[in-house]
C-alpha cells in the first residue's frame, strides 16, 4: 500500500497490521516468541535480527509515512542514530553536523566517535553555506536537525540534500521534532530520516523507541551494522508503537492546531520576550518553512521578559508538567540548560543561543483556553512575586 493510494489516517491505522487469521481480531496480534523454527524456513527469525513478525510489519507503517522504500525500528532515538552513523561511516570518514542539534546527538559525536576514528565538524550555522564550509574531502555524511530541538531554526532540507548528492555524499536528518506528519525530508532528496519514536510517534510518553527511514539499499547497510550492534526493539514496544501511531495523526494535527494558538497568544503576551516557532510570521526562516513542511509543529520555545524567573514560572504551571521529554500528548514545559542540553558547556550553549532562561514547550492535545490560562495564571503569579 503507498501513501499516493491512501490518506494519512488510513496510512496510520492500517499500514503494516498483521492480520490475525487464527481468532480473525480486529488488531494485530503479538509475538514475543524469541526463537523460531530453524529448520526448512527462508527467514531465519531472531529479535536481534530486526525480523520478528511485529517488527517486520510496523516499518512499513513508519516507511509509508515517510514516503521510504524501507524501515528499520530501535530500543531508542540515539539507538537510530548511532546505527545510523556507524553504517555511513568509517575510520578516516568525515561527518559535517548541524551545531543546533539534540544535545543527547552532540555528546555522542563528540564522545564515541573519536573512539573510531570518525572525524566530524559542527556547523558554524544552519543555512546550506555553513554546510558546504565545513566539508572536506573525506566527508561522508551530512546529518541536519530541522526543526532543531530547542531553538525551532530551519535548515533548508533541499538545498542541503542536492548540496550532498552534488558531492557524492549521504544526507541525513532528525525528523523527531516535524514528525511524519508535518514534514516528509524524502520528497527533498535526502537520503535516511530519522525518529526518536519516543516522541510523536509513540506520543503517549510510555515507549522509549527509534526508527529510520530510506532506501531498501541504505536501510540493508544499517542492518548489518544492526545485527551486530543489537539495538533492536523488543516486540511488546513493537506492538504498543504500533497502536500509538494509530492515532498519530490525529494527536498531530490537534497538538499543532494548539501550537498555532498558543504561539500567537505567547507571540503578543507583554510578559514574553521571544518566541521561537516557525508558523510566526516574524520567524526569520517562516517562509522556508512554509516551503517544506505540510504544518509548523507543536514544538516551540520562548524566552520571559528580564526580572521573571524561568524556573519559578515553570513551577507555577499546574495544568502544563515540567517535563523531561516531549511530544506526548499532555503539554510539557522544560529549560533545555537543565536539562536536554545540560551537557553542554555553557559556551556551547551561548554560541548557539541557547539561554539559561529559554523555556522549551510541548504543546499536547489538551482544550487550548485551558493551556492558556495556565500560562496567564502561572506569568501573574511569578511576575507578582519577581516584583514583589
Ligand atoms: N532527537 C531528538 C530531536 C530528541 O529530542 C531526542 C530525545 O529527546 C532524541 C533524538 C533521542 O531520542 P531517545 O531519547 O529516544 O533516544
Amino acid at each position: 500500500m503507498s501513501k499516493k493510494k491512501l490518506g494519512l489516517n488510513t496510512i496510520c491505522t492500517h499500514v503494516g497490521e498483521i492480520k490475525d487469521k487464527q481468532f480473525k481480531g480486529a488488531i494485530s496480534p503479538i509475538y514475543l516468541s524469541t526463537s523460531y523454527e530453524f529448520d526448512n524456513v527462508d527467514v531465519k527469525r531472531y529479535p536481534r535480527y530486526f525480523n520478528t513478525p511485529n517488527q517486520e510489519h510496523l516499518v512499513k507503517k513508519i516507511a509509508a509515512l515517510e514516503n521510504a522504500e524501507d524501515a528499520l525500528i530501535f530500543a531508542s532515538g540515539m539507538a537510530a542514530i548511532s546505527h545510523m552513523f556507524l553504517a555511513f561511516l568509517q575510520k578516516g570518514d568525515h561527518l559535517v553536523v548541524q551545531n543546533t542539534l539534540y544535545g543527547g546527538a552532540s555528546n555522542f559525536i563528540k564522545e564515541e566517535l573519536p573512539k573510531y576514528g570518525i572525524e566530524f565538524t559542527f556547523t558554524n550555522g544552519y543555512h546550506v553555506s555553513d554546510f558546504e564550509a565545513a566539508i572536506q574531502p573525506n566527508t561522508k555524511l551530512i546529518h541536519i536537525e530541522t526543526p532543531s530541538n530547542p531553538l525551532l531554526t530551519i535548515t533548508d532540507i533541499k538545498a542541503v540534500a542536492d548540496l550532498a548528492r552534488a558531492k557524492g555524499i549521504v544526507s541525513s536528518i532528525d525528523n523527531t521534532f516535524a514528525s511524519p506528519i508535518n514534514q516528509n525530508p524524502i520528497d527533498f532528496g535526502i537520503n535516511l530520516v530519522m525518529h526518536s519514536a519516543t516522541k510523536y510517534l509513540g506520543g503517549h510518553s510510555d515507549i522509549l523507541a527509534g526508527a529510520v527511514a530510506g532506501s531498501k539499499e541504505d536501510i540493508e547497510r544499517i542492518w548489518n551494522v544492526g545485527k551486530n550492534l543489537g539495538g533492536s526493539l523488543s516486540d511488546f514496544t513493537v506492538w504498543m508503537l504500533e497502536r500509538s501511531m494509530k492515532t498519530l495523526g490525529l494527536r498531530v494535527k490537534a497538538q499543532t492546531k494548539n501550537a498555532r494558538k498558543l504561539a500567537k497568544y505567547l507571540d503578543k503576551h507583554d510578559h514574553i520576550a521571544k518566541v521561537n516557532y516557525p508558523g510566526l510570521k516574524n520567524h526569520p526562516e517562516h517562509n522556508l518553512a512554509k516551503s517544506q513542511m505540510h504544518d509548523f509543529g507543536a514544538m516551540m520555545s520562548f524566552e520571559l521578559i528580564e526580572g521573571i524567573d524561568a524556573m519559578a514560572f515553570q513551577n507555577q504551571l499546574n495544568l502544563i508538567k515540567s517535563s523531561m521529554s516531549l511530544a506526548g500528548v499532555e503539554s510539557t514545559m522544560l529549560l533545555p540548560s537543565e536539562t536536554s542540553h545540560a551537557l553542554l558547556t555553557q559556551d556551547e550553549r551561548d554560541t548557539v543561543g541557547i539561554s539559561n532562561k529559554l523555556i522549551r514547550f510541548s504543546v499536547g492535545i489538551e482544550t487550548f483556553k485551558d493551556l492558556k490560562s495556565d500560562i496567564a495564571q502561572a506569568i501573574n503569579s511569578t511576575k507578582t512575586a519577581s516584583f514583589a
